[in-house]
């Protein structure tokens, strides 16, 4: 079909490529990245609807290249999956987690923390043994820990059943991410042990003006709460959100109202400022 349209042959000619140099190039560098220490992690607060106290924090990488400067998960995370440098990268993010987990509670800090999984890494084996064997190491609780995955995840859902089992048998939380853009089945909703479910971003935007986006969230919320999960809505960004989702129940609160995801230190610094008011 490409051929139909000489434009396009044109196009995909002369382009491939410089991209494929692109990409060879980002591979490469993003294997050095590992070696040299370049990946870190911002935390972003997570907020009790009720209460107004700190729930968590969610850990959210990023790439801080020398060469090519702040480089955002969506556009590496990906490349990172395709190379299987996922992998190590990951398995580096539970590590730091623990760590932050355990210097906060030296300084009297008990707070929980949110991980992202992506697809190969949920399905990496003894992954499981994996997360064991680092909580332990730096005697973090593993009911501090929660792990994010999202729905496509899923799709396999009796290997997925296994590994969740697992996961909640050593004593971690389960959140589904994303909620409500992947290819949901109600099914796995009432087998799997879920504990929260997090309603995407997309469905809090418009919600002050759009009522299907209203009626959307409002339908998750009692779902949810039918099904015993606790509820976050992502993308807060305003103090009508916080009214709103108030009003409809939501459990948790996650945005840029409350707190962009930053540096560690700086979410110390969120935390104790955050207790005092
Ligand atoms: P996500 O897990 O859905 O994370 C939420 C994203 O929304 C984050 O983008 C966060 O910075 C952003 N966000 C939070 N509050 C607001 C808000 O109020 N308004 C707006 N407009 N955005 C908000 P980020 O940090 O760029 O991460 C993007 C995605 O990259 C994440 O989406 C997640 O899928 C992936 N990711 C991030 N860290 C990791 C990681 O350690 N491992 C894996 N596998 N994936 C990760
Ligand atoms: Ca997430
Ligand atoms: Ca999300
Ligand atoms: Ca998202």
């Amino acid at each position: 079909a490409k051929n139909i349209e000489r434009g396009t042959v044109q196009f995909y000619q002369t382009n491939l490529p410089v991209q494929m140099e692109g990409i060879l190039e980002i591979e490469s560098s993003l294997r050095k990245a590992i070696e040299h220490d370049e990946f870190v992690l911002h935390y972003q607060p997570q907020i009790e609807t009720k209460t107004g106290v700190i729930h968590g924090a969610e850990a959210l990488i990023r790439w801080e290249s020398p060469t090519r400067g702040l480089i955002p998960p969506n556009v590496f995370i990906p490349l990172a999956e395709e190379t299987g440098l996922i992998i190590p990268i990951g398995e580096w993010v539970i590590e730091e987690v623990a760590r932050t987990i355990r210097s906060l509670k030296k300084a009297d800090i008990i707070l929980p923390i949110s991980i992202n999984l992506s697809i190969r890494q949920f399905y990496q084996r003894n992954l499981v043994e994996r997360i064991e064997t680092i909580l332990k190491r730096y005697d973090v609780d593993p009911s501090l820990i929660t792990i994010e995955i999202t729905e496509s995840m899923a799709m396999d859902a009796a290997t997925a059943l296994v590994i969740l089992q697992e996961l909640k048998a050593l004593g971690v939380k389960i959140a589904i991410d994303d909620f409500g853009t992947g290819y949901s089945s109600l099914n796995y909703l009432k087998q799997f042990p879920i504990d929260y479910l997090k309603i995407d971003q997309s469905f809090i935007f418009d919600i002050l003006d759009d009522r299907d986006d209203r009626d959307i969230t409002d339908s998750i919320i009692l779902l949810g709460h039918r099904l015993n999960m606790s509820l976050v809505a992502e993308g807060v960004e305003t103090k009508a959100h916080v009214e709103l989702l108030r009003g409809m129940h939501c459990d948790i609160l996650q945005g840029y109202y409350f707190s962009k995801p930053v540096p560690k230190d700086a979410l110390i610094d969120f935390i104790t400022t955050y207790e005092h008011t």
